[in-house]
């Protein structure tokens, strides 16, 4: 039911290392490289080819036994509920920005709430060294010119050092790259599409359709092939006997990398139990999920479907004629309950900086003597969840109070309210779609 919580350890502690660790880090990865080959008679270049074809085929030497092993627990997949036990704490990313008070703070929240959701963290970091970085300045000597712009590209390289989510592409297929899970081209499921968890290999596979395909030259990483991140040594490809979660292949640690190692509601991943979805690769707190997952689910064998997954099953038959809004919204809400919940996790789960998760009034200092009916999500799904709504209106009314408080607290800065009226924009063009709601009727 459990993953070796020893493994987990150290999956963390891979991925908290300092600057400082991630230099021994790198110095262990080259030792790594330097064990002797297969054969000591075979040239330095062929040493080499083969080292590399170890390297990324390594993983396919693996005695038979455990191949079948490997091969038989995916036929266990959807037999089995599974919980996932986290040990990290929240990240530092993660941590609330809402509102910031600072001019500067108030930029920077709105520019990565714009962003799609996945390039979020990159874009952070990106920021963040973007402002180290010394501005070009026409008063330098041709000399000082050329060392600044060394200096730059130093800076740019230890910030590519420090990232740990890569946008990639094959193809027409785009996804990310989690440095804390890649492992080697076969091993340790790295990619996260918009559907699941692939390791390079699949991914590729999966993009291509072909087998035949280089993972190293066809994945791409800002236009450049992903072999760059290996060669300077961004991306470590593990040993053919490296022991870490990734490279096993026991049942239970492959079965725990189809799913997100945080929240999809609140992206925490604070060590509490997560409940993982046997159909997408989103994972959730038992009540952060929407309804909230019932103990006596959790002990049941039988595979389990998120509210995202069960709404997008079922979605095709549900609503075959276009309605009004207002017949929507008249609408009893206990016949509408997956579609008001799908609703609310959708919003969750784009809500990327957790802004309109909690209680404003919390981090905003005089937020009441502003706003006098302060909304968020969190108390949107408690209201759910104790079936205090009669309709789908009182819902959706709810909902949209918080975009109209986004709106008037941040009457004065216009960057500011763009970034709640991205979100607005996203809910209504939801809920039109959810309720099969036609163009012309909608306020
Ligand atoms: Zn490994
Ligand atoms: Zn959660
Ligand atoms: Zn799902």
């Amino acid at each position: 039911m459990k993953t070796s919580e020893k493994e987990q350890t150290d999956e963390h502690e891979h991925k908290e290392l300092s600057k400082d660790e991630d230099k021994e880090e790198k110095q262990r990865s080259n030792n790594d490289e330097k064990q002797p080959g297969p054969s000591s008679l075979l040239t330095p270049e062929e040493t080499e080819t083969q080292t590399e074809q170890m390297q990324e085929y390594g993983h396919d030497f693996v005695i038979f036994d455990e191949f079948v092993k490997e091969a038989s627990c995916q036929t266990d997949i959807f037999l089995k509920m599974k919980i996932k036990q986290e040990g990290e704490p929240v990240s530092v990313l993660k941590e609330k920005t809402i509102i910031k008070t600072s001019e500067k703070g108030q930029t920077d929240e709105h520019e990565h709430k714009e962003l799609p959701e996945d390039e979020v963290k990159e874009e952070k970091q990106r920021s963040n060294s973007d402002e180290e970085q010394p501005g070009p300045s026409s008063l330098l000597t041709p000399g000082e010119e050329e060392e600044t712009e060394e200096k730059m590209k130093q800076q740019r390289e230890g910030h590519d050092q420090s990232k740990t989510v890569f946008k990639v592409t094959c193809g027409a297929v785009a996804g990310t790259l989690h440095k804390s899970r890649f492992a080697s081209g076969v091993y340790g499921k790295s990619i996260r599409t918009e559907t699941s968890w692939m390791s390079p290999v699949e991914f590729v596979k999966e993009a291509l359709g072909q087998t035949d395909a280089s993972w190293k030259k066809d994945i791409k990483w800002e236009g450049k092939p992903l072999s760059v991140l290996i060669e300077k040594n961004i991306l470590r490809i593990h040993s053919v006997l490296c022991p870490c979660r990734m490279c096993k292949l026991d049942e239970e640690l492959l079965e725990d990398q189809k799913n997100d190692d945080e929240c999809c509601v609140c992206k925490r991943d604070d060590g509490s139990d997560l409940v993982v979805c046997n159909h997408c690769p989103r994972s959730f707190h038992q009540t952060c999920h929407l309804p909230h997952v019932e103990d006596k689910i959790l002990g049941d064998d039988k595979p389990w479907m998120c509210t995202f997954c069960i709404f997008r099953t079922t979605q095709q038959w549900r609503y075959s004629e276009e309605l009004e809004t207002r017949a929507v919204m008249s609408q009893q809400i206990s016949r509408h309950m997956l579609e008001c919940q799908y609703l609310l996790l959708y919003l969750y789960s784009v809500d990327e900086e957790q802004t309109f998760a909690s209680d404003p009034n919390l981090y905003v200092k005089n937020y009441s003597s502003v706003i006098q009916t302060p909304m968020w999500f969190d108390k949107i799904a408690d209201k759910l969840q104790k079936k205090e709504y009669q309709t789908v209106g009182e819902f959706v009314s709810d909902v949209q109070l918080i975009f109209t408080n986004c709106a008037t607290y941040n009457r004065g800065n216009a960057e500011f309210l763009t970034s709640g009226s991205r979100l607005k924009e996203l809910f209504d063009g939801e809920l039109k779609t959810v309720f099969n709601i036609s163009e012309q009727t909608v306020d």
